[in-house]
């Protein structure tokens, strides 16, 4: 069984064109725009769990990557430093999403896509949107695209904390209804308050313990 997130710190990231190597231990991929706040909800994610200031960066080259962290146990720090992963993040930069050239972007999704339609290890999909935004076209067409290739989907919306308390059920209901969620979502998360983080890792370690 899954340790705590308490005892989660993050390893490294691997970057390439190829398909990563297999972990051997259940992942979670995260989807979303640019600048939807993921890398800071990683970060926190992450941080908050080990109580280490890891950083999930911008690596150059990255958007055209499948870049998957793992995650080892906080015990295997001090040790010969190639601890035991319990948990990969996958981040797939820009799939389904435009803003790159046509040659890029269809890399992207071919690599996106052959991951999230056959890595094993895939437990969960994180789809990222903004709190103060109108779900897109795009962000309608990931979701369709996770749904059509059997991946568990929850949908976050970043950045809960630029929204005032009159602000916040509207804005969630318009993505609710925009992408057609069930109650409960889109789960509001805060990668500067750490709002929903807690609720996140449930959700995370709830899909990768079946
Ligand atoms: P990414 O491109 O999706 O990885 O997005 P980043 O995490 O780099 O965030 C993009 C911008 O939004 C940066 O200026 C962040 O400081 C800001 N941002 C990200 N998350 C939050 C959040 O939860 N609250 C607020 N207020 N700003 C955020």
């Amino acid at each position: 069984p899954l340790t705590a997130p308490s005892e989660l710190v993050l390893f490294g990231s691997y970057l390439s064109k190829q398909f990563p190597p297999s972990l051997g231990v259940p992942e979670v991929a995260f989807l979303g725009r640019s600048n939807v706040g993921k890398s800071s909800l990683l970060n926190r994610l992450v941080n908050k769990a080990g109580g280490e200031t890891a950083r999930v960066g911008k690596t150059p080259g990255a958007t055209a990557s499948v870049n998957l962290y793992a995650l080892l146990s906080a015990s295997s720090k001090g040790g010969s430093g190639e601890g035991k992963p319990i948990l990969g993040f996958a981040d797939l930069p820009g799939f389904g999403y435009a803003k790159l050239s046509k040659e890029i972007k269809e890399s992207v999704e071919e690599a996106a896509e052959r991951y999230l339609g056959r890595r094993r290890e895939l437990a969960l999909g994180i789809l990222l949107v903004d709190s103060r935004r109108v779900p897109s076209a795009d962000d309608r067409a990931v979701l369709a695209a996770l749904f059509d290739m059997g991946v568990p989907i929850v949908v976050v919306a970043t950045k809960s904390d630029k929204l005032n308390a009159n602000e916040i059920e509207p804005a969630m209901k318009s993505i609710r209804e925009g992408l057609g969620l069930p109650d409960g979502q889109p789960l509001r998360v805060s990668g500067v308050t750490g709002e929903g983080v807690r609720e996140l890792w449930r959700i995370i370690l709830d899909a990768c313990e079946t």
